[in-house]
């Protein structure tokens, strides 16, 4: 087969008229030619060769018709209008910030940023890790703490993880109990109890005010500054829990810490949080960038992921996500926790926000929203309101006796949201978007003379304003002008690859387009403008969208019920686990703990049964990677009476659908065991069969893979949990919203925020609004043919290392470089690098085969970007002959030294066996369009032997 580069066919019978045939990258007589190609005359002959009958769907996908872009967002604009947008000062961890024009518009909106994948091939990812390198800083620096990690997923969560964290640390065998400030975030309190029931952890909730109450506690939890707004020394506390044992965490809020002494310095060990409030919108609860800090000592054992400075090829410093180790990936049911996508386009967002504004501009900011705070307290007392607390930040606990409701009612009516915290009494937020006018309808709410008191005084105790300096690295102070700031944007987008460059063929990733009309809407300030916790009155148009959202997903899921809480894959694993584990509780089944997991699965899948309390045991895969029938039925004999459940991957992680899924899950169901389907890879099944009918009873799904939500360069992402009948009141609900989930029966929330990431939630129902039934069908179709036209392109060159029925793959193809290397020592990471020159991302890489690659093309790629691709790796392939016949030295060649960079190429004396242009033109058309890697080849061992991961001093980048 010969390359195909920019000859599209004209193909005046099929205009692309309607989204659908934008979304789905080849046209119809291009699918004609990939179907030749893998030796099929049409679709529907291939899908019924690939796809086993005993999983199709008999009856189509009933879900609305296609709507057209403009009438999409006429449907949005809608739904938008439908909600109500106040001031809203209600706090408990959400407050009002201005997103700076240039980081909206550059970053939140720009597919430059929001299209990158996570950061695992580091040479093509040079700007946002450096963006994440300052976020680190930032939290560092603010919390005094030295090691931070590059996000987790919201401020609930990272609690939970801190609590997870210091029973790690303290080296105990036994649960133990975990000790929690009264005056935490009431969210946070439930997500820890969420997570700490399964684990058998004792959850206390105390008034600490007075000190640490009687008992043995492995750590303690403490809220800087609280709930109700008081801020009070850390420091007693942190000694009182160090004499006994226990590791402090603290949750405090960022923006405070401007002013306020920080946790490190107090004695915390641990310090979490959200950095919302650095320009991130409120977005109905999310996505925000969670954070977690730590001491020394500890940082090993930090969950998510650590961006870290290493040295390339060269030994020119660059950057590089550290410590893999501790990923789900490698340490599977021994992991430390099971996070896999994070929050980086918002911790990039945080990131960028303080470069933005410096040291000085968030001082003021926080010092401004202290005063408009200090004027309100004045002001109430004034007007003989008590005002509970004399130190404190942004927020002020007004006691108004039996009058709160009133209150509250009173400033809903003058455009402002404030906290009913009981009927006696109400918490006010300031932020940094609060004006005088704020100020006057606050004090008018309650009655209160609404002349302006004075700014005079402040709230904040000598002994806790911060005394040490913040964000001195120069990088905090470079970039002030907006001209400046732009360039600063546009230096560190350039470095990287993201799909607005080409594609990305993540095999399990589903790298698709992310369409420009989906994005739109998450913006508009109807949907970014809203507090998770509004009153359900401003939020119809939110609950509408997500109904509709969530109907949509269990149709074609053939779920009773979807939850979009979770906010990421990993979460939807927990939330699915806990449904199973709360449906055997119901029913006398506790000792049903065991969750059989094939040795081919995703690591997240083991780390997440561990968090649910369950206990991991491993089923084989035979030669052709599909699940051992025989150690499967062994393993549910040995385990009948204590089987959970079964976490399978449909399709497999092999890219295969097996055939035997339906016996897999009829033996699980025979032995009381519950089937858990992961649907990350549904993008082989939208519109062809349902989970939730082919024998599943529940399964996650991940909207940034399928359902078009961007990856954000490793968050956000959505990870909805759908559940049979049986399942649905085992489904998250939350404690500060009853129409978030089963109120009685639920786990509790999985996410701080009551429906997760709701801010993105548009995008899913742009995808699904406009391509309709027929189109996601066709999507599914189009994936499943561009894997099969790749396997068919490369398996000449490269073997394909495993297929299913009819020698078809499913939407992913394995390419196998085992024997290759074996002959030539090229490796699969050499041609992952070497990609790079060619202008590529690789594909996945030795996941989940060690040695291998792993290619997923999506139906949005179009036939000439799938030959380019292909082309690049048959190139590739020639190169590597060239090594097996001596024509190239086995060390020193294009393979082994990619990438290449512009400077390394351009020197006087290049000492290579091989002609420069080779290194950097090995295909003409790079001659035309050529992505320079940043950096050579990154040197991984030595960034976790000397690891540096805060902003390394600027003479660290001097040669
Ligand atoms: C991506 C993926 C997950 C985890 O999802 P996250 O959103 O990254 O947490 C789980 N299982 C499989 C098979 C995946 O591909």
């Amino acid at each position: 087969m010969t390359a195909q580069y920019f000859a599209p066919v004209a193909s005046p019978q099929h205009p692309r008229t309607t989204f659908a045939d934008r979304h789905i990258g080849p046209s119809p007589d291009d699918l004609s030619r990939m179907l030749t190609a893998i030796g099929y005359s049409g679709a529907d002959a291939l899908i019924d060769d690939a796809v086993p009958a005993a999983i199709r769907g008999d009856r189509p996908l009933n879900l609305p018709p296609a709507l057209s872009e403009p009438q999409a967002l006429a449907r949005l604009r809608e739904l938008a209008d439908k909600n109500t947008v106040l001031r809203s000062m209600i706090g408990l961890g959400y407050h009002g910030t201005f997103t700076p024009g240039v980081i909206l518009r550059n970053v939140l909106e720009n597919p430059g940023w929001y299209t990158a994948y996570t950061p695992y091939q580091p040479e093509i990812s040079q700007g946002r890790l450096e963006a994440l390198l300052n976020f680190q800083t930032v939290v560092s620096d603010l919390t005094g703490l030295p090691v931070a990690n590059a996000s987790l997923l919201d401020e609930g969560t990272a609690a939970a993880e801190g609590m997870a964290l210091a029973h790690r640390v303290s080296k105990r065998k036994d649960p133990g109990a975990f000790l929690i400030d009264a005056d935490a975030l009431p969210q946070t309190v439930e997500v820890i109890r969420t997570r700490a029931v399964p684990l058998g952890i004792d959850v206390v909730v105390a008034d600490l005010s007075g000190g640490l109450p009687e008992g043995d506690f492995f750590g303690v939890l403490v809220q800087y500054p609280g709930a109700s707004g008081a801020v009070r020394d850390l420091a007693p506390l942190a000694e009182q829990a160090h004499e006994r044992g226990a590791q402090v965490v603290a949750a405090a809020d960022l923006l405070a810490l401007t002013l306020l002494k920080p946790p490190g310095e107090s004695g915390a060990d641990i310090v979490i949080g959200s950095a919302q409030r650095f320009g991130v919108p409120f977005g109905f609860g999310g996505p925000h960038a969670g954070y977690m800090a730590v001491g020394e000592g500890i940082q090993r054992q930090l969950p998510g992921r650590l961006v870290g400075v290493s040295l390339d090829a060269d030994g020119a410093p660059a950057y590089r996500l550290a410590l893999q180790t501790r990923e789900q990936h490698i340490r599977r049911e021994k992991a430390t926790s099971n996070i896999c996508t994070a929050q980086v386009l918002l911790a990039v967002m945080a990131s960028m926000y303080a470069v933005y504004h410096g040291p000085e501009g968030l001082a003021a900011i926080a010092e401004r929203a202290h005063g408009h705070a200090v004027r309100i307290a004045s002001g109430l007392r004034e007007g003989g309101v008590e005002v509970v607390h004399d130190s404190f930040f942004d927020t002020v606990l007004a006691r108004v006796p039996g009058r709160a409701s009133e209150v509250v009612r009173a400033a809903r009516d003058a455009g402002r949201n404030l906290r009913m915290v009981d009927d006696d009494h109400v918490g006010i937020a300031c932020d940094e978007v609060t004006d005088d006018g704020d100020v006057t309808a606050v004090l008018g709410a309650f009655g209160v003379s609404t002349d302006l008191p004075e700014t005079t005084g402040q709230a904040i105790p000598d002994a806790l304003r911060r005394e040490s300096p913040y964000l001195t690295h120069p990088v905090f102070h470079a970039h002030r002008s907006e001209t400046a700031m732009l360039r600063y944007l546009r230096k560190l987008q350039d470095k990287d690859i993201a799909l607005d460059r080409s594609m990305i063929p993540l095999g399990s990733c589903t790298m698709k387009l992310n369409a420009t009309s989906e994005m739109e809407a998450i913006t508009w300030p109807e949907f970014a403008n809203i507090h998770p916790f509004a009153p359900i009155g401003q939020v119809a148009g939110y609950v509408e969208l997500i109904g509709e959202l969530e109907d949509w997903l269990a149709e074609i899921t053939g779920y009773a019920k979807v939850s979009v809480q979770p906010n990421a894959g990993s979460q939807g694993e927990l939330a699915g686990l806990l449904a199973i584990r709360g449906y055997h509780a119901s029913r006398g089944d506790q000792a049903r703990q065991v969750c059989l997991i094939p040795s081919s699965a995703h690591g997240t899948n083991a780390a997440s049964a561990v968090m649910a309390g369950m206990k991991v045991v491993v089923v084989k895969c035979d030669d052709q990677g599909n699940i051992d029938l025989d150690d499967l039925h062994a393993k549910i004999g040995k385990h009948r009476e204590q089987l959970a459940a079964i976490m399978v991957t449909y399709p497999s992680t092999h890219g295969v659908f097996e055939e035997t899924i339906a016996d897999v899950c009829k033996a699980v169901h025979d032995a009381g065991g519950q089937v858990y389907v992961d649907g990350a890879n549904l993008n082989a099944l939208v519109g062809l069969a349902r989970p939730g009918e082919f024998g599943s009873d529940v399964s996650h799904l991940n909207l940034h893979k399928t359902f078009c939500i961007p990856h954000g360069g490793g968050g956000p992402g959505v990870g909805p949990v759908g559940v049979r009948e049986h399942l649905v009141p085992f489904l998250p609900s939350h404690p500060l919203r009853a129409e978030a989930g089963p109120q009685d029966t639920g786990v509790g929330p999985i996410s701080a925020a009551p429906w997760g990431s709701a801010g993105i939630l548009p995008i899913s129902w742009a995808y699904i609004a406009m391509m309709g039934p027929d189109g996601l069908r066709e999507a599914t179709e189009g994936a499943i043919i561009g894997a099969n036209y790749l396997a068919a392109r490369l398996a000449p060159h490269y073997p394909i290392l495993y297929t299913g029925r009819n020698g078809l793959v499913a939407h992913e193809c394995i390419a196998d470089l085992r024997k290759i290397t074996k002959d030539t020592g090229i490796t699969a990471e050499d041609v992952a690098k070497r990609l790079i020159d060619y202008g590529f991302h690789a594909p996945t890489l030795s996941f989940p085969v060690a040695g291998t690659l792993m290619i997923e093309p999506t139906e949005s790629e179009d036939l000439a970007e799938l030959d380019r691709f292909v082309d690049a790796l048959i190139g590739i392939r020639r190169e590597i002959e060239r090594v097996a016949e001596g024509g190239y030295d086995r060390d020193d060649n294009p393979l082994k030294n990619a990438p290449h960079t512009a400077a390394s190429l351009i020197t006087e004396d290049w000492k290579h066996a091989y002609g420069r242009e080779e290194a950097a033109y090995p295909v003409p058309a790079l001659r035309e369009n050529k992505y320079w890697s940043p950096v050579r080849r990154i040197d991984q061992a030595y960034g976790d032997r000397n690891l540096v991961c805060s902003c390394p001093p600027p003479e660290a980048f001097e040669d």
